[in-house]
């Protein structure tokens, strides 16, 4: 049986842009075999903790990440980019509790400062909050798969290996990804090209957006009430077909029988991937208690009226 796990998940969490429930996710992923799932919903992190008590209810391992939107070049610099792109996508995977600080506070940073269309960070902040994250390039809407489609192979090797300076070698994974896009097989080309010349590993995901493969056309809808068209409007943002559905594993090692590795490579983020979420309860202050208390009960009964 191949050994996959899915590192590119959208839930409905990724506003009018997913159509998967947590728990249908968990479940099918369980189904599978599988032992940890990632949710990697687009610009917020609003499902982790949610995401997070469902796995663990399961005996999943949770690898919680987001898929940012990232700007070319500064966060704060609010126009088109040379290919018209007001931002890229990106992939981050907390390995640990620093890591998962550290996608908060990018989030942060991109909804209060890097805010343009959508919620953006950039290199500057990737190199302050890199620690203890794993970062994938993404779909074909990534920097370097964009570089590779616009034909400046170079260009996407230099930006593949700037990232992998950022997050540290063996952190950082060219993404390959085939849901039938004709740019994809360009991009996969590329990025394994790439990976020859520099080292740098590759994985194989699907861009998950639905739970099965019927769900296609809810999934339409949802991408016209998020962008104000209806189904018969001409020129829609549209999806390309029904494949962002969540696939078994031998159906994800079918689509890439010239790649074993990048199937492989999932399980190696799956063991650096180790988050434990701390969930301390409520917090109340604590009073000093004068020793002819015994309790803080006797102490506030005692009090009460005297102020
Ligand atoms: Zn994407
Ligand atoms: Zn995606």
């Amino acid at each position: 049986m191949t050994e996959f796990v899915h590192l590119h998940n959208h839930t409905d969490y990724s506003l009018l842009d997913g159509a998967m429930k947590i728990g249908d996710m968990v479940a099918k992923a369980k189904s599978f075999g599988m032992k940890s799932i990632a949710i990697t919903d687009h610009g917020n992190m609003f499902g982790a903790l949610n995401f997070y008590e469902k796995c663990r209810e399961n005996d999943i391992k949770p690898i919680v990440g987001c898929e940012f939107y990232m700007a070319e070049d500064s966060r704060k610099i609010k126009t088109g980019t040379e290919f018209g792109n007001k931002y890229y996508h990106l992939i981050l995977l907390a390995k640990d509790n620093t890591g998962y600080r550290n996608l908060m506070k990018l989030n942060s940073t991109a909804y209060i400062d890097g805010y343009y269309y959508k919620p953006r960070i950039d290199f500057e902040v990737l190199e302050q909050y890199h620690e203890g994250l794993v970062c994938s390039s993404a779909c074909i809407a990534g920097v370097v798969p964009k570089l590779i489609i616009n034909g400046k192979l170079d260009e996407a090797a230099s930006m593949a290996m700037r990232f992998n300076d950022i997050f540290g070698k063996g952190n950082y994974f060219l993404e390959l990804q085939d849901h039938g896009i004709p740019e994809e097989k360009i991009s996969n080309q590329g990025l394994l090209e790439i990976s020859k010349r520099t080292g740098i590993p590759v994985i194989a995901t699907n861009d998950i957006h639905y739970l099965n493969r019927e769900h296609s056309t809810a999934q339409e809808l949802l991408i016209c009430i998020g962008t104000q068209k209806t189904i018969n409007s001409p020129g829609r943002l549209t999806f390309y077909n029904d494949q962002f559905y969540m696939k078994s594993p031998d159906e994800m090692a079918a689509l890439f029988p010239y790649a074993p590795e990048a199937i492989s490579n999932t399980k190696l983020i799956e063991e650096m991937c180790n988050l434990e979420i701390e969930f301390p309860g409520p917090r109340f202050p604590i009073f000093e208690i004068p020793a002819e208390f015994p309790t803080q009960g006797d102490y506030l009964r005692q009090d009460k009226g005297t102020g």
